[in-house]
């Protein structure tokens, strides 16, 4: 065997090891090419609408109703109509800030690294995350979460894979409601999907998320230069969903697409706005279907995820 194919050989099946950078990178270009075409779109929109004030009122009108119709799918208004019935079962732990599974004498959710709720690191780059599926699901509904699991593997190093007889590990199961904790809590721990309204693969994505540690996007220790939430349109003694955290961001920018940004309307009592952004209020937010790219970015920075490159 040639010393040249011998290192052309060794090269191939370091790349396969790795989680796929092009693959990555590309999704990165095509990413930022749809964010510059969506905000050339409304501009272009809006500069249509500046010479007619009637035509701006009735349009803004129209745009709320089409907005709290096109929200339905978003996945804090799914999480939100889910949870609606919340705390009326037993066994259920404290649900705070939306969908965060709270347990008693956890005082906030605070940055995972702080606490060591990573899921631990093995030898060969990977982080498996052992996972248990309940037999509550059917087959379609299955798919869709094994669907969500899977779909870290081609860009992060979090490998989702079926319990043996690890330690801790991921329980996921329909109860009521959508719910998880923040970081590995030790020993089984229980992510929520419920069958009747969970099972999306935003959902899944996003559940997963607080799993590994992360916290909603709009709780972001800076989210006050990108979003102001206005109190009195949230359904009274949901305020503290709306907290801010000191959160590490990771280095990352204050990201309107990520999985885990809540809607435009989230907890709203009145069908106005609860989060608006700024400076232009009219910048879509929490519409995300999956993952972002600087979600993606996150799981690679927290978990140290090996780069290819
Ligand atoms: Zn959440």
């Amino acid at each position: 065997m040639s010393p040249l194919f011998m290192i052309t050989l060794i090269f191939s099946v370091l790349n396969g090891l790795c989680c796929n950078p092009s693959q990555v990178s590309s999704n990165i270009i095509v990413e930022e090419e749809d964010y510059k075409e969506d905000n050339t779109n409304l501009d272009n929109s809006l500069k249509e609408d500046e010479t007619d004030v009637s035509a701006l009122i009735e349009k803004e009108n129209k745009n709320l109703d089409n907005n709290l119709k096109e929200d339905e799918t978003d996945v804090s208004t799914l999480i939100e109509k889910a949870n609606k019935n919340l705390g009326q079962e037993l066994n259920v732990p404290t649900v705070m800030y939306g969908d965060i599974a709270v347990p008693s004498g956890f005082e906030n959710a605070d940055p995972c690294t702080a606490r060591g709720c990573k899921w631990v690191k093995s030898s060969d780059g990977n982080v498996y995350v052992p996972y248990i599926i309940s037999n509550q699901y059917s087959s379609r509904e299955r798919a869709i979460i094994e669907r969500g699991l899977q779909s870290f593997t081609s860009s992060t190093c979090i490998r989702f894979r079926r319990r043996t007889r690890e330690r801790d590990f991921v329980h996921i199961q329909s109860r009521g409601g959508c719910y998880s904790f923040v970081g590995r809590r030790g020993g089984g721990q229980v992510v929520s999907l419920d069958r009747r309204g969970c099972v999306y693969h935003q959902v899944v994505q996003h559940e997963l998320l607080h799993a590994l540690g992360f916290n909603h996007e709009q709780t972001r220790s800076d989210r006050d230069r990108h979003v102001r939430i206005l109190y009195q349109n949230i359904i009274r003694g949901q305020e503290h969903n709306f907290n801010r955290i000191n959160t590490n961001n990771l280095g990352t920018p204050y990201d309107y697409n990520s999985v885990m940004h809540y809607g435009r309307y989230a907890f709203s009592r009145n069908r106005q706005p609860t989060i608006v952004p700024i400076p232009n209020s009219n910048v879509p937010i929490g519409r995300a279907t999956q993952m972002s790219r600087f979600d993606i970015l996150r799981i690679n920075r927290l978990y140290q995820c090996k780069r290819c490159s």
